[in-house]
């Protein structure tokens, strides 16, 4: 048994109108709304944070934002910042998605301005780093996360670092239905965790959740969640539907 919680975090990714993201999160909450055993969050488009937050509210389950701006405010148009999710109760926020990183040029040095400012702002990063598939062919696996880690964590204080959330996320296998090996995932996530205790100290690096992401679903989750360094997922497809995002939850407290 280990002695981190759990985490399943649910990124809905730029799907759910207002009125279906209702359905979905009041659906997800009657289900879970109780569980205690696994953290639980789920990260709507930002249009729904309010509707789903008023839904969670008052049960177990947690409210992340898939992006944020690193500044407070100020002229960046179409941007949401910190301060604007927590008034709205989030608790986490995603950060270096690869989707960010490769839609919009998002860069390690942008991604770290963002981590410092959710931890200023009590919100905590969900920071996600992974290889290409070309960059796993090439055998720069390893240097590829390190780097993504390195770089998204500078200046993050021993004391806060533990309340950070990494998600390891090979960009071939995000929503291609191709999974990692649980000896690939397993190997990755052992390597970010003695990057943790490196730079951050070993009994802090135990505390930190390292979330396995890509194609993760109920069929495959046993397997993965088993091992000895992944404290849960970050789930894309099977997070849309409540049965399978139920299922997943109940595979993370089998495996707790
Ligand atoms: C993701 O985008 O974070 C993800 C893991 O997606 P999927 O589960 O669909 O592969």
């Amino acid at each position: 048994m280990s002695l981190r919680k759990k985490l399943i975090a649910g990124n809905w990714k730029m799907n759910k109108t207002s009125p279906d993201a209702l359905t979905l999160s009041k659906e997800i909450v009657a289900e879970l709304g109780k569980v205690i055993d696994v953290e639980i969050v789920v990260c709507p488009p930002f249009t729904s944070i309010e509707t789903v937050g008023k839904v969670v509210d008052g049960s177990s389950v947690k409210l992340g934002a898939q992006n944020m701006h690193p500044e407070a405010s100020g002229a960046y148009t179409g941007e949401v910042s910190a301060p604007m999710l927590r008034a709205l109760f989030a608790t986490h926020v995603i950060l270096g998605h690869s989707e960010r990183r490769a839609y919009f040029g998002e860069t390690d040095a942008f991604i770290n301005k963002k981590v410092l400012a959710a931890i200023k702002n009590q919100l905590k990063p969900i920071l996600c780093v992974g290889e290409t598939l070309a960059e796993r062919e090439s055998g720069s696996t390893l240097k590829v996360v390190q780097t993504q880690l390195e770089g998204g964590l500078v200046g993050v204080s021993k004391d806060d670092a533990a309340s950070v959330v990494i998600a390891y996320e090979p960009v071939w296998a995000i929503g291609t239905g191709k999974v990692a090996t649980t000896e690939q995932a397993q190997e990755v996530h052992a390597f970010i965790r003695s990057l943790l205790a490196k730079i951050f100290g070993d009994a802090i690096a135990q505390k930190v959740r390292i979330l396995y992401g890509g194609s993760m679903k109920p069929s495959n989750a046993p397997e993965l969640l088993a091992q000895k360094d992944i404290d849960g997922g970050l789930i894309g497809g099977a997070a849309l539907e409540t049965r399978s995002f139920v299922d997943l939850v109940n595979a993370a407290i089998a495996a707790k």
